[in-house]
């Protein structure tokens, strides 16, 4: 039975022993000191499900802001003040932030996907950079200075090497990726001009689930779900997009990095001094042919797939150098093999065959608004 239990140290907020799949691992820093109120943007997403989860077993206070349009009501951890919300909206933001009144803001509402964003790249500057806009207003309006920022690799675009450290030049090569550098850049000069203390997270690729919440996006595009829905008879094939780059196989590299990991850098950014970017991967680089390979043995399943043209804004190799965030915040990314990343999405799929609306889906929300007002969608 997958299961994930943490054991309490009293005397250090946050410090845990974590299981997951039957794995025990060591003690885990997850930020010390006192307990804060984090208002979480996109908390009914992916990332910032997984986050506000351990945010709260870490003993913070969790207010959700969510315009549930991508987000799903189950996946807000109960634990957590819902207000639902669309940051595109200034008065919804200002008017949650001035009445929560957060010690600090942890920002994943986006859209995230790339080829929408080629397709659609005016909603992605509406929603990532106008919405930004209006957050950091509200921030300033609230003296809100902490925001630990959901970036994304998405930034550098084509590197001319890899592992790709944070000193890299950031060419975005999709309109996804420069939505989220233009606001790092918002972020960068008001801290310049001291009025804020911001914290980039430069998140490669997100997969995996706790035993709550994992992913489910419709329509789905991840290289990780999709070969899973396959496995699940859900799909007829994976579509490998192109397998002429120039990569050891021909399929693009990707560094898969599990959503605890994630979430846990995110608390320690959080408690941390710390101000700038931060790379989270694990530093190795899987081909798309690889993942599709380790979800066969994992799964035992056949899963037909077949090569298809490329995709648009694609870049061949993304994998992170993360040796500034293990040193510098005492990250430590506990999963470290694609083989115990997918094992971990497929308990949850498995679990989920048709994502929250499979019903049972854990001890999440099912519908409730709060105190906040309505979203627009
Ligand atoms: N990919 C693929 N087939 C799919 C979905 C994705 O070959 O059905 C590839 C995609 O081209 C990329 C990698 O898998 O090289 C990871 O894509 P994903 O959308 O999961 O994440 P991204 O790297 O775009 O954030």
């Amino acid at each position: 039975m997958f299961r994930v239990f943490r054991s309490w140290n009293p005397g250090a907020l946050g410090s845990y022993d974590f299981s997951i799949h039957g794995h025990i691992y060591p003690a885990g820093k997850a930020g010390e000191g006192k307990a804060m109120k984090v208002l979480v943007t996109g908390g009914a997403g992916y990332i910032g499900s997984v986050t506000a989860e351990l945010l709260l077993d870490a003993g913070h206070k969790v207010v959700v802001f969510d315009n549930l349009e991508r987000g799903h009501p189950e996946a807000i951890d109960r634990r957590a003040t819902f207000i639902k919300g669309d940051l595109r909206r200034q008065e919804s933001i200002a008017s949650a932030m001035a009445k929560v009144k957060p010690d600090a803001v942890m920002h994943f509402a986006a859209y995230a996907l790339v080829p929408e964003s080629m397709a659609h790249p005016e909603i992605y500057f509406r929603n990532n950079v106008a919405g930004g806009v209006n957050l950091s207003e509200a921030m300033l309006d609230a003296g809100v200075k902490r925001i630990v920022f959901s970036s994304t690799c998405a930034t550098y675009g084509q590197p001319d090497q890899v592992p790709i450290t944070e000193a890299m030049p950031q060419r975005p090569t999709n309109p996804y990726g420069e939505s989220k550098l233009i606001f790092e850049k918002i972020l960068r000069w008001y801290e310049d001009l001291g009025r804020m203390k911001p914290v980039f997270l430069r998140y490669f690729n997100a997969c995996g689930a706790t035993e709550k919440f994992g992913e489910d996006h419709d329509p789905e595009t991840h290289i990780i779900p999709i070969v899973l829905q396959a496995a699940m008879g859900k799909r007829d094939k994976v579509s490998i997009y192109g397998d002429d780059y120039d990569t050891p196989d021909g399929t693009c590299l990707r560094d898969y990095i599990h959503i605890v990991d994630l979430a846990q850098a995110h608390i320690l950014a959080l408690t941390s001094e710390h101000t700038g970017p931060f790379n989270l991967g694990t530093g190795a680089g899987y081909s798309v042919k690889q993942v599709v390979e380790t979800a066969r043995k994992v799964t035992g399943r056949t899963i037909p797939a077949a090569v298809s043209p490329r995709r648009p804004g694609d870049p061949a190799r993304l994998v992170a150098g993360a040796d500034k965030a293990k040193k510098v915040l005492g990250w430590k990314p506990r999963f470290t093999d694609l083989e115990s990343i997918v094992e971990s999405a497929w308990r949850w799929h498995r679990s989920h065959p048709d994502g929250y609306r499979s019903g049972g889906a854990g001890p999440g929300r099912k519908s409730r608004t709060g105190a906040g007002k309505k979203g627009r969608r």
